[in-house]
């Protein structure tokens, strides 16, 4: 199995994760990245534990990667108009995960995971377009009119999936409902926010505001989301937008968030789309990860955390035997369960979230005050550790 040849279709966070974690294990794969250079402006992922302890831990990246993000000190949740703080999680969560739950500049983390990996495994300026599996090797076929051959495909090619596509031979995306904008602000533009060290959450009728600060400079990343429009009127999952359209659903907002939002421009509306589970993600020598195995609208903020889960336990997996099948077989064994309820959590989450004033979102708010909220409903997430559990019916109990 060691001199497999693999193509990683896509150098996002979960390519990049798993071309680092097969090498450690004595694999060469090769990654085909459609970008000309591996950089997404203006975005930012918050990650937890669950995928930090493979950062901080067996992939070696503690000390460069200490230096790019920010470690969040609380998980705060308040009342998007009157500001009221509903709810506060704050306690050692390093102590007590044994890694840290930090923000991130999406740019800064594909940074130091392409410098690991080694820019010579990393193919930019390769768009997949098809891939010929009916011989005796996989044949994958790119824009530029080249060809690459393997023995194993990975499709690590995020939510908009072009090998997801090729292997059921239909798009599948589903439009939640829902979309957002989002912005970088800098902390000398927000002098106003409440506890800018903490994730917070600002809830409010048909939409909520998440932010955290990012990077060693405390940047803070800002997700506007609003149950608009729909159904989603655009062919593209980005659509231009202006201020205007940002402000028109919060203009009785709390003024933190109005000075925060307000801070920079928007030019895009980003439609949040999803996916529905499948039962298979491997199809003859394809093998899906990631975004493209299982998109999730990002409530709970757990698409690249998964997605980095997911290559190490597959990277574990093919370590394991000299089986390609089996290894497969395992690996979505072990991981289905795991992705499926983040993806029901993150969709109902939004629910949560966008109760309206009444009894169910007063209801809502005594639960999330409780100080045992966070075990019931965050632990099973963060707590997790891909690469020692079985899939198990762990989780906490609901919010209502
Ligand atoms: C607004 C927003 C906020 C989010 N916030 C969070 C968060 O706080 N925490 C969190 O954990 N997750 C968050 N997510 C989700 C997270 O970004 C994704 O789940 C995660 O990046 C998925 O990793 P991936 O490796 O599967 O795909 P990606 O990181 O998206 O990487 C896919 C790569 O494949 C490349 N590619 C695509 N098509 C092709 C092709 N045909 N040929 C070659 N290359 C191709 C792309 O250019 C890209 O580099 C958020 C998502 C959105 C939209």
């Amino acid at each position: 199995m060691k001199d497999l040849r693999i193509a990683i279709v896509g150098g996002g966070i979960g390519g990049l994760t798993l071309a680092l974690a097969l090498r450690q294990k004595g694999f060469d794969a090769t990654i085909y990245e459609q970008a000309d250079e591996l950089r997404e402006v203006g975005a930012a992922v918050a990650l937890s534990a669950n995928a930090t302890r493979f950062y901080t831990g067996r992939l070696e990246l503690a000390d460069a990667i200490s230096k790019v993000w920010y470690e969040v000190q609380a998980l705060i949740y308040r009342d998007g108009r009157s500001g009221d703080k509903i709810a506060e999680h704050r306690f050692d969560y390093k102590a007590r995960y044994g890694a840290p739950y930090v923000g991130i500049h999406r740019a800064d983390l594909q940074v130091v995971l392409s410098q690991a990996v080694g820019l010579d495994r990393i193919e930019l300026s390769k768009r997949l377009l098809e891939i010929d599996d009916s011989g005796n090797e996989a044949v994958l076929k790119f824009a530029d009119g080249s060809t690459a051959t393997a023995d194993l495909v990975i499709g690590a090619d995020g939510a908009r999936s072009t090998v997801r596509r090729l292997m059921l031979g239909y798009d599948d995306a589903l439009y939640s409902g829902a979309s957002a904008f989002r912005g970088v602000v800098t902390p000398d533009k927000m002098p106003s926010m409440p506890d800018p060290e903490a994730i917070q959450f600002w809830m409010g009728d048909g939409r909520h505001c998440l932010h955290y600060p990012i990077g060693a400079d405390g940047d803070h990343n800002f997700f506007l989301v609003e149950r608009n429009p729909s159904p989603w009127p655009h062919k593209a999952w980005i659509a231009p937008t202006d201020d205007a359209e940002k402000l028109a659903g919060f203009g009785d907002w709390h003024p933190a968030i109005i000075e925060m939002v307000s801070a920079v421009t928007c030019t895009e509306r980003w439609a949040l789309f999803h996916r529905p589970p499948l039962s298979r993600w491997t199809k003859g020598r394809i093998t899906l990860i990631g975004d493209a195995a299982h998109a999730l609208v990002p409530h709970h903020g757990q698409g690249a955390n998964t997605s980095i889960e997911d290559a190490i336990v597959l990277a574990d997996k093919l370590a394991a035997t000299n089986d390609l099948d089996e290894a497969r077989a395992d690996f979505e064994r072990v991981r289905r369960g795991r992705t499926r309820k983040i993806q029901y959590a993150s969709i109902t989450n939004a629910d949560v979230l966008h109760l309206p004033p009444g009894q169910r979102a007063d209801e809502r708010n005594a639960r999330l005050a409780d100080p045992s909220s966070w075990d019931r409903h965050l632990d099973w997430i963060h707590s997790f550790k891909a690469d020692e559990e079985e899939p198990s019916d762990r989780q906490g109990g609901t919010w209502l």
